[in-house]
């Protein structure tokens, strides 16, 4: 049955292929943002579609609307991005948790909120499971992103058992694919553009830290298929790729891809960047049965095609 569904941060990397995954599904989809780090050049192929809504809004502020379900994705994602305006970014994940799940509470609706693996930090763990606290420095560099989104985590267990809102929360770990913001600092949305202009791969640290990468597609079905469970599946759940690579495999494997003249150059780590990252998804299978299909060199040729076709001359 079609629905209606509010998707905030709809214009941004993630929240565009979602709300183009929804209508496709045939539901009316209400994308919400205020273009802070995403682009109308996102959902400008969804603009015709009768079914699909924007409002230039900022999560901060309370908003009103008659809805199904919400997709709460508003925020920065990239360490760039979440650090330029730290009270902002901490504002959005927390003021925007409140007032979406007000609302959600108000009109009755299913509410699921875009977690992060930033919530473990720099984990002592490996792989990270969803019972794990994490190891998070709340006055470093990161904190306005892990600590909000963190608290953001907290409230919605609050709304919840306080006031019986049907809230999921998903735990999102390094996604990348076509739409990622050519600027945003992020590895391989960085690593892919140097090498189109054949210029120096920046490695930060001496590239030994790990990432597990998730293909955009296989991310979105994974967020769906949350939404979708019954009210008595809360999360949180881990969703994200478990095949971990580090950062100096990822450069090597663009620079191959790509047929780049690029060398790799060595820069100094930022503070507190996670050593280590790799979901465990065996909650994932077992409750959604959902697993990542896209492997990383897969998901590395279409991205790239994309930064080829709508960044290079
Ligand atoms: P993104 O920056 O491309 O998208 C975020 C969107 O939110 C943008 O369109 C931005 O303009 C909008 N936004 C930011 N602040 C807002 C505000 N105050 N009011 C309204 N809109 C606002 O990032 P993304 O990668 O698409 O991430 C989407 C969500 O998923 C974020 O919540 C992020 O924390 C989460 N997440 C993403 C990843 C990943 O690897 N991509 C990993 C973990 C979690
Ligand atoms: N990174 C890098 N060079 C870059 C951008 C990032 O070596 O040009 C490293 C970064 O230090 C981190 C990893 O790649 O160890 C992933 O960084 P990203 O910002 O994509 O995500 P996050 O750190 O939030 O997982």
């Amino acid at each position: 049955m079609s629905k209606k569904i509010l998707v905030t941060g709809g214009a941004g990397f993630l929240g565009s292929h979602l709300c183009e995954y929804l209508l496709n599904q045939g539901n009316e989809v209400v994308c919400l943002d205020n273009y802070f780090t995403g682009q109308k050049r996102n959902i400008v192929h969804l603009l015709n579609n009768p079914f699909f809504e924007v409002i230039r809004h900022d999560v901060t502020m309370p908003f009103f609307i008659e809805v199904d379900e919400i997709y709460n994705l508003a925020c920065p994602a990239s360490p760039i991005h979440y650090q330029y305006n730290a009270i902002k970014t901490v504002k959005t994940s927390v003021m925007g948790a409140i007032n979406m799940l007000g609302l959600a509470k108000r009109i009755k609706a299913k509410i699921l909120q875009a977690s992060t693996s930033e919530v473990y930090g720099d984990p002592q763990i490996h792989p990270q499971t969803e019972d794990y606290w994490g190891h998070v420095n709340p006055i470093g560099i990161r904190a306005c992103y892990d600590e909000g989104k963190r608290c953001a985590e907290t409230l919605f267990v609050n709304y919840h058992d306080q006031n019986d809102v049907r809230t999921k929360i998903v735990r999102i770990f390094n996604t990348y694919g076509p739409r990622m913001h050519p600027n945003d600092g992020r590895v391989v949305s960085n690593f892919i553009m140097q090498a189109l202009q054949n210029q120096p791969i920046t490695v930060y640290g001496n590239g030994e830290q790990s990432r597990s990468f998730c293909y955009v597609d296989d991310l979105i079905r994974g967020l769906v298929s949350m939404m979708n469970t019954d009210d008595s599946i809360t999360g949180p759940i881990n969703i994200g790729s478990p095949n971990e690579f580090t950062i100096l495999e990822l450069a090597e494997k663009v620079i191959h891809y790509t047929g780049s003249s690029s060398k790799i150059i060595f820069k100094e780590i930022p503070m507190d960047d996670p050593l280590q990252r790799q979901p465990d998804i065996t909650l994932a299978k077992k409750v959604l049965n959902w697993e990542p299909k896209i492997v990383l060199d897969e998901g590395l040729l279409k991205t790239i095609e994309f930064f080829k076709q709508n960044y290079t001359s």
